[in-house]
């Protein structure tokens, strides 16, 4: 319900509790959705909104939680909106990483999994603190600190869904809209893309503290919101590292480890305009252009000295072989 809730549910839902329906609708994320995702079509699902659930239960990812906040709201805990989001990593009020599973039976956390005796079918608001597994507490799940790249990289995320637009890095955005889409698209290639795994690995060897984070095996073709946080807490300083210098961190790292145009570039996806003009014009390396007279000058001087006629495409050839790298 906090993703999506018809319209007709909203006015029920206002008349039998007694609340405007004004504060209904700022609840749901698909109707407040506009700064990360715009949506298009008749779809019921929000992006970058993490599943929780039936589907949850299929696909293994879980509610991400900070087990301090947890703590610290004593008698009534509650998994705060926001660590929905598959762009937040991190706890921006206690600078700890958020984890996404029971630390004791590593079960991915859901409340749907609740699971009781039925003659104490009352649930006290503490139960949703206990794995619905293991019943482990997860207010006492070890808290890890995150580095300071992965709490700037979490704030720029906050900043741009919260206010819909603002810098990133080098990089001013209008619309928060478009930066949500392009670390999208870098964040799936990097981590789900076989063909992103050169730039990742190389990733990881030259922004050496980051290396020291997972080693998790590479996930094929899954949306960001389905990938666990490690995947997304790499994939995301790696994002933090080339917007510090964008685009020339990522072009010399996509040169680095020889990640080309073609393997980046696919037909079926659309990139906002500061991807997809680095994709197609700062990192193609352009043949040179060869004026007519040029080439004639060296057909007429291979003939000469070969004795032979010259075709186009040996000339073609020849200027390929020396002018372009
Ligand atoms: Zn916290
Ligand atoms: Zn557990």
């Amino acid at each position: 319900m906090d993703v999506y809730i018809r319209s007709d549910h909203i006015e029920k839902l206002s008349l039998k509790m007694n609340v405007d329906i004004r504060y209904i609708k700022v609840a749901p994320f698909f109707l407040n959705c506009d700064y990360f995702y715009s949506q298009s079509g008749n779809t019921t699902q929000v992006k970058w909104v993490m599943p929780i659930g039936i589907a949850a239960k299929r696909r293994r990812t879980g509610l991400q939680y900070c087990p301090r906040c947890l703590i610290e709201d004593e008698h009534t805990p509650y998994y705060r909106k926001h660590w929905r989001l598959g762009f937040i990593t991190a706890c921006i009020h206690h600078a700890i990483q958020l984890l996404d599973r029971c630390p004791n039976c590593n079960h991915p956390i859901s409340l749907k999994r609740l699971q009781k005796a039925p003659e104490a079918i009352i649930y006290h608001p503490i139960d949703i603190v206990y794995c619905a597994k293991c019943n482990f507490d997860l207010r006492c799940a070890q808290s890890k600190s995150a580095c300071v790249e992965e709490m700037k990289i979490n704030q720029i995320n906050s900043s741009q869904y919260a206010n819909g637009y603002g810098s990133a890095g080098n990089q001013e955005f209008q619309y928060s809209n478009l930066y949500f889409e392009g670390i999208r698209r870098l964040l799936s290639f990097l981590i789900c893309n076989p063909k992103g795994q050169k730039l990742c690995s190389y990733l990881k060897e030259t922004i050496k503290p980051y290396h020291t984070y997972v080693n998790k095996p590479l996930v094929k073709h899954l949306e960001p919101e389905l990938m666990a946080v490690e995947h997304r807490r790499l994939g995301f300083l790696m994002i933090y590292y080339f917007l510090q210098d964008w685009p020339n961190r990522f072009v010399d790292s996509c040169k680095a480890s020889a990640t080309t145009t073609t393997q980046l570039y696919s037909p079926y996806l659309s990139y906002p305009f500061w991807i997809a003009d680095t994709i197609r014009f700062s990192l193609k390396t352009l043949p040179p252009i060869v004026a007519k007279q040029e080439k004639d000058a060296i057909k007429h001087y291979l003939s000469k000295k070969l004795d032979r006629s010259i075709k186009d495409y040996e000339t073609a050839k020849f200027l390929k072989k020396w002018l372009v790298k």
